[in-house]
């Protein structure tokens, strides 16, 4: 059951019309979040519900960069970070082969070379453990942080069906069961057995009779992404926070190591303190305030697809490493991570490579037909992990961001710790291993 109420468009003029000027409502300056994808919108509900003033200035329409037409999964157990054991022969071998599902292009390795590094030296075992169990912690209260923001008042499309990883081979689930082992410790109920022959296809009878084996797991669930970007900006602005779209942060005004001004189309906003949001461009904001933040785009694409038989829950096509979501009667398919540095250019032939290996699991899909082709950028650091925290050397200055392939189901966790962190709170265990400064 979807579980909140259907909400209607939102448009920009709208978004203005409701919000109330923070300089005329309070003494204090607000606190400033740079990007309204949903990182920047979470962190704004905990801060205003901290008590802040805040603004959230969005260089374009909130959802603009990746946090609209991805596929809208929570999912704690995919907290593996991107580097991994055999990654990196992937990412050599794709540079002749385009359609592979990580593609480094050839042309934008000089200008990304220390962070093609940087990632390379992160695709081993040990710290793609380390980052698992990292982000499985941070990840922890996420189920009930998305139901307290229903309760809360944010309406979003969510649902709780579980999500189904597909194989092709029986052998191919069992490792994804291996896979998934390490979650155990955090929680986890991970199956013992795969899904086989007759009893996966009557549970997904979307699936073709090429898919051999299935893995179940339960407990995970889904929204409707755009759906939770409106709620989230509707009750920010219901809740007196300004959401000013079209708002490009240009520079910042300082005194010492305290921010004190936001730059925004040639003039200053005054501000008390100020969080970095801005997905994959939080690098190039960053740059401004003289920090080095190493985060990279992993470019990710997405399409509609019409099916006769709409699949029940989120597929992970894991022989081709494609993701299927139903929204609305249609199914989003989503997948590739392509690194070719920060630019919004969308490859169709990355969508035609996506089509090609994806086609043959999804029964009766009109392929030929597809429609709302979509390119975001996840934004990314070598390590493939969060950075959150403060950025030094600033008293006042914080970041999120970094979130790869988890930004949708990490948004709440993330949003409640750096609020805190940035409502004066101690810095929790949990945020340590996100923290800016180790890179
Ligand atoms: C194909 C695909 C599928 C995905 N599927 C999932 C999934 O199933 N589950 C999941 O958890 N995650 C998924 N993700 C990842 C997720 O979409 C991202 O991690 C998340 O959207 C990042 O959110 P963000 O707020 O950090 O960045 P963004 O959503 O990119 O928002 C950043 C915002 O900052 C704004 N901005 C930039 N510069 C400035 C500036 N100077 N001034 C003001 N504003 C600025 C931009 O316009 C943008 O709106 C997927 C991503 C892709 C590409």
């Amino acid at each position: 059951v979807w579980g909140a109420k259907a909400i209607g468009s939102i448009v920009a003029g709208s978004i203005l019309a409701g919000a109330v000027d923070a300089s005329i409502r309070g003494v204090s300056a607000p606190y400033a979040v740079i990007g309204g994808g949903v990182i920047g919108l979470c962190t704004a509900h905990y801060l205003r519900r901290a008590g802040h003033d805040v603004v959230v200035l969005e260089r374009a329409t909130v959802g603009a960069g990746s946090s609209s037409g991805n596929a809208g999964w929570i999912v704690p157990s995919l907290s593996a970070p991107v580097p991994g054991p055999g990654q990196l022969g992937f990412a050599l071998r794709s540079l002749i082969n385009p359609d592979s599902p990580l593609y480094v292009r050839a042309a934008s390795v000089p200008g990304m070379l220390g962070w093609l590094l940087g990632f390379a030296r992160r695709c081993n075992r040990r710290d793609n453990l380390a980052g698992l169990h990292a982000t499985a912690a941070l990840a922890a209260p996420t189920m009930q942080l998305y139901d307290e923001l229903a309760a809360n008042g944010v309406a979003f499309e969510m649902r709780t069906d579980g999500i189904l990883f597909a194989h092709l081979t029986v052998e191919g689930a069992r490792e994804e069961i291996n896979a998934l082992g390490p979650l155990a410790e955090h929680g986890y109920c991970v199956p013992a057995q795969p899904i086989v022959g007759a009893d996966l296809h009557t549970l997904e009878p979307a699936l073709t009779e090429q898919v051999r084996a299935g893995v179940m797991v339960e407990g995970e669930r889904h929204v409707a992404p755009m759906s939770l970007v409106r709620g989230l900006t509707e009750r920010l602005v219901a809740d007196g926070v300004e959401v000013r779209e079209g708002a490009s942060v240009e520079g910042f005004e300082r005194a010492g190591e305290r921010v004190t001004g936001v730059v925004v189309d040639g003039c200053a906003l005054p501000v008390s303190g100020v969080l970095l949001a801005a997905g994959a461009w939080t690098g190039q904001v960053a740059a401004r305030l003289g920090c080095r933040l190493p985060v990279q785009a992993g470019k990710g694409y997405s399409f509609s697809l019409a099916v006769p038989t709409l699949p029940c829950r989120p597929l992970y096509l894991a022989d081709a490493r494609v993701g299927c979501t139903p929204i609305g009667n249609r199914l989003r398919v989503a997948g590739t991570m392509e690194l070719s540095g920060i630019n919004t250019r969308l490859d169709d032939r990355r969508i035609e490579a996506i089509v090609r290996t994806a086609r043959g699991f999804i029964e009766g899909g009109d392929w030929d037909g597809i429609t709302e082709r979509w390119v975001g950028m996840r934004p990314m650091a070598p390590d493939g992990l969060p950075i959150i925290g403060r950025l030094e050397p600033y008293a006042n200055a914080y970041v999120a961001t970094g979130h790869a392939m988890l930004g949708v189901t990490l948004a709440p966790a993330t949003g409640r710790a750096v609020a805190a962190v940035m409502s004066g709170g101690p810095n929790p265990p949990a945020l340590q291993p996100f923290r800016p400064g180790r890179f």
